[in-house]
């Protein structure tokens, strides 16, 4: 197979937040980076999402990430605008036990330097006026904001390509080979590329790519749903999470409204494989994700788990996940906004949109080496909180491939913990 490019010292697989974070890093260090997207950049999660850039409720050791993170993108937005603005998140609440469980959560983050205020049920009304519903109270971040998703994943492409790194579209990584006991290339769709480092950060394709040289990474997918109004003026930029709605402004004037409990875990072939890791976690989160079975499972099945690299691979096939919504749990949510805050029956819906999640059984991500293949490392399995991190983890993995010490602690997210 021809060789499509330059020997490079770290190859990337997959073209999203986190991708184009590492290689923004690595460049910026001097590092010959080449990123490989089988579709467009950001064309899966990483343009579907929310665009939350939070601290609030995250797992403890997601809080330095996310600390370290409002950092960075207050630097990246100095360079290039990613549509970033620290406009805080209200975490609402309607009882006594919705304040409990946010104050245990605040006694713990607040140890790694995490800002939170309590507000009373006046202050609420006080901060939220529009609001027809009577919250008991909230938990406030003015440190937590958004980024624009597609726009924030283009212009860190855009700086990581100024400092020296090849990003390639529409060319699918099918495989790596090796050589001496470690990683020595990718074979991409248009020929092999040398690298003595390979990073998959292939959102939802990731445990396909890692098993396929026999590397069991237990991820499965869960399908969000989010719409956006027109622009509209509700007088509201704080962005919101009740449990049944939450909504955040965005840069073009509208507002993105989606609900946790707009997610459907469909069943599919891994749902049966990996069983005795999510039973646990599907059982805790039944109010949130409605499980399903419906023409995916075949889908799936169809897809094979080994492949050759010299012939077509199932990236190349799928260029992008694209689901419908699941318009009952969308539905849902713009019911309870507007009737929450009525200022929104005069908003009009202009765009819904499906996207996978990939997440899990901890719903944390993995980020470190694979250490079954020296110079493999992957960064994934983010289960739907992955790109208000990003910056922050492209910059602790680009220091790990460096053989420097990242700036936060990875091992709590190691692969091995699902050993
Ligand atoms: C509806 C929804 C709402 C969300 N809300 C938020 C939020 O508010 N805040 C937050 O922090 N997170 C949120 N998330 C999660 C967040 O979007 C993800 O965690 C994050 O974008 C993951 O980034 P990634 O780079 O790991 O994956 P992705 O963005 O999925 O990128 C992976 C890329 O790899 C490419 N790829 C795969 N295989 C190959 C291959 N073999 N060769 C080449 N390319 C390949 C894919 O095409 C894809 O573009 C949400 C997600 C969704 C879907």
């Amino acid at each position: 197979m021809a060789e499509a490019l330059d020997p490079v010292d770290v190859a990337i697989v997959g073209g999203g937040i986190i991708g184009v974070s590492t290689a923004y890093w690595l460049a910026k260090a001097g590092v010959r980076t080449a990123l490989f997207e089988k579709g467009t950049l950001a064309c899966e999660q990483s343009s579907r999402n929310w665009g939350w850039v939070r601290t609030l409720s995250r797992d403890m050791p997601e809080v330095p990430l996310a600390l370290l993170a409002n950092r960075r993108w207050r630097e990246i937005q100095e360079q290039v605008d990613v549509g970033y603005r620290q406009n805080g998140l209200l975490y609402l609440q309607e009882n006594e036990r919705d304040a409990s469980d946010h104050a245990r959560w605040f006694e713990s983050a607040k140890i790694y330097g995490a800002e939170a205020e309590f507000l009373t049920k006046r202050d609420a009304q006080r901060l939220l006026p529009q609001s027809a519903r009577a919250w008991t109270g909230a938990m406030h971040s003015a440190s937590c904001g958004v980024a624009e998703p597609t726009q924030a994943t283009a212009g860190i492409a855009a700086l990581a390509r100024q400092a020296g790194a090849t990003i390639v579209e529409n060319c699918a990584v099918r495989g790596i080979e090796s050589s001496a006991g470690r990683v020595s290339a990718v074979v991409t769709e248009t020929g092999r590329v040398r690298a003595q480092n390979v990073l998959v950060a292939a959102g939802a394709w990731s445990r396909l790519f890692c098993g396929n040289f026999g590397v069991e990474f237990p991820q499965l997918k869960v399908r969000g749903s989010v719409l956006r109004t027109a622009p509209f003026d509700a007088g509201m930029s704080v962005s919101i999470n009740a449990k049944d709605f939450t909504c955040r402004k965005r840069a073009d004037g509208g507002y993105t409204v989606s609900q946790f409990s707009a997610s459907l875990g469909e069943l599919v072939p891994d749902s049966f494989r990996l069983m005795n890791k999510f039973l646990r976690p599907w059982i805790a989160n039944r109010s949130i994700v409605r499980v399903r079975l419906n023409q995916r499972f075949l889908e799936e099945w169809k897809i094979p788990r080994r492949f050759p690299s010299e012939r077509e691979s199932p990236f190349e096939r799928c260029r992008m996940l694209d689901p419908l919504p699941y318009a009952k749990g969308i539905d849902q949510a713009w019911t309870r906004l507007r009737e929450s805050f009525p200022v929104f029956n005069g908003a009009r819906i202009a765009q819904s949109w499906g996207g996978y999640i990939d997440v899990t059984p901890d719903a944390m991500p993995v980020i470190g080496p694979l250490h079954d293949v020296p110079g493999l490392y992957l960064a994934s399995g983010f289960s739907g909180h992955g790109f208000g991190i990003g910056p922050s983890v492209g910059e602790c993995v680009a220091a790990l491939i460096r053989g420097d010490k990242p700036p936060v602690d990875l091992e709590p997210f190691r692969l091995a913990r699902y050993a």
